[in-house]
């Protein structure tokens, strides 16, 4: 019956249009080229949805422009013809391969030097590993220590982990005075203080040797997510450990490979007897079919790409973009303080310039992609209120030109906003 289906439809209905009424609803655009610096996307679906334009992008995480290299194609194409299209089933039942194998013996090397003596799961995305990762290891003798601007999958493994039990502690923004206190008073057995390595709408990093440093003296694990500072920060692309120069068996390392490495899925990394625990009984593993085996030889090339003379260059490359992109904008904000426009001081690729009200960010982002450029705008409750924000992430594939005509387009548009009538 038609009449009982728009009754089971309307308490969506209602809450589709409380969001369309906030102005949050979101729009999913289809790219007809692959990840790259000038993609060819689809127009948003009020326009002409056959129309589509070619966007200069500033959006992606393939920091390093890998997502689209020849080799790590090749390789991909290679584990096809060597293992064929799909694991076929979950690891522990017959799903798991060498090339999965091979992947985590290298994964665990690159880990070595700041997890001594660990091994390496990989799973098929970072959403999957943190929850797993959070949900396995904590009980109801458990205490969670969440830092307040944590990813979301960390705090959906946050909410499972509280269904079986566990203490939460959310501790503010990168205040350690009152992660101490915290840790200082609770009882629990099992303490975990769970963090972003690189906090992903400022680009900034979360202080890890002082984090570690209160785990050891607190006798708790510190759980790491370095989702974005993987293949990027720290000598040869370390990662965010490996920046601070942090080394501890404590250490659970969450890495994506899905960004830097450009392919897909990720990794924990962590001492032998937690990643036994993790095989045995974390269920976001255990009850879902294996990663094609090909992935995980793609990122086998994707991983020696990363770590050899040709992922320095591209690390340099981003430093050299992070570098005039900076200069660039300061320039533009010191002839015009007027407009209140903020750069934050980011050490990353993600190099976001705060704006302020949604309606100034979402016009902002309208008027760059007039001029082919794409930009997201972010808003609360990505963010706090008061802090939208156009989110620039660069990438070891543009090149000062692209870079050029960022600054240049912003320039035009912060000379639109003073001649117009509002
Ligand atoms: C992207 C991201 C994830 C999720 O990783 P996927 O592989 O995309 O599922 C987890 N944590 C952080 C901080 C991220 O930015």
């Amino acid at each position: 019956m038609v009449d009982e289906i728009s009754s089971l439809l309307n308490p969506f209905k209602t809450k589709l249009q409380t969001l369309a009424d906030q102005q949050l609803i979101r729009v999913l655009r289809a790219a007809e080229t692959g990840t790259a610096p000038h993609q060819r996307v689809h127009s948003g679906q009020h326009q002409d949805p056959h129309t589509s334009q070619d966007l200069l992008m500033f959006c992606s995480n393939d920091y390093l422009g890998l997502a689209a290299h020849p080799d790590i194609a090749a390789a991909l194409i290679e584990g096809v013809d060597l293992y064929g299209a799909g694991s076929g089933s979950s690891h522990l039942i017959s799903g798991h391969s060498v090339a999965h194998q091979a992947l985590e013996a290298a994964l665990a090397a690159w880990v070595q030097p700041q997890i001594p003596q660990a091994q390496a799961l990989y799973f098929c995305t970072g959403y999957m590993a943190n929850l797993a990762v959070i949900s396995a290891l904590a009980d109801e003798h458990t205490a969670i220590f969440s830092e307040a601007l944590n990813h979301a999958s960390l705090i959906d493994g946050i909410r499972l982990a509280r269904a079986k039990g566990a203490q939460m502690h959310r501790y503010p923004h990168l205040d350690l005075a009152t992660l101490a206190e915290q840790l200082a008073q609770s009882p629990a057995a099992v303490k975990l203080i769970v963090t972003d390595a690189v906090f992903s709408m400022d680009g900034e990093l979360a202080p890890l040797a002082d984090l570690l440093a209160l785990a050891e003296q607190h006798q708790a694990w510190l759980v790491v997510d370095d989702a974005h500072g993987f293949g990027v920060l720290g000598p040869n692309g370390q990662g965010t450990l490996a920046h601070f120069g942090c080394r501890s068996q404590r250490l659970i390392l969450v890495g994506t490979l899905g960004k830097a490495a450009g392919v897909a899925g990720a990794f924990v990394a962590a001492h032998p007897t937690l990643i036994q625990f993790l095989i045995q009984t974390a269920r976001p593993y255990i009850f879902t079919t294996a990663a094609p085996p090909a992935v995980a030889h793609a990122l086998l090339t994707s991983l020696a790409l990363m770590q050899d003379e040709r992922g320095q260059a591209r690390r340099e490359q981003l430093r050299r973009l992070q570098t005039q992109w900076q200069t660039g904008m300061r320039a533009l904000l010191a002839r015009r303080p007027d407009l209140g426009w903020t750069l934050i001081d980011s050490p990353t690729p993600i190099q976001p310039l705060v704006v302020g009200d949604n309606a100034t960010a979402l016009a902002l982002a309208a008027g760059l992609e007039k001029r082919g450029i794409r930009v997201p705008a972010i808003r609360p409750p990505t963010v706090p209120a008061g802090t939208a924000r156009l989110r620039v992430t660069l990438c070891g594939s543009h090149t000062e030109a692209d870079v050029a005509q960022l600054l240049a387009a912003l320039e035009a548009e912060a000379n639109g906003q003073a001649n117009s009538p509002t």
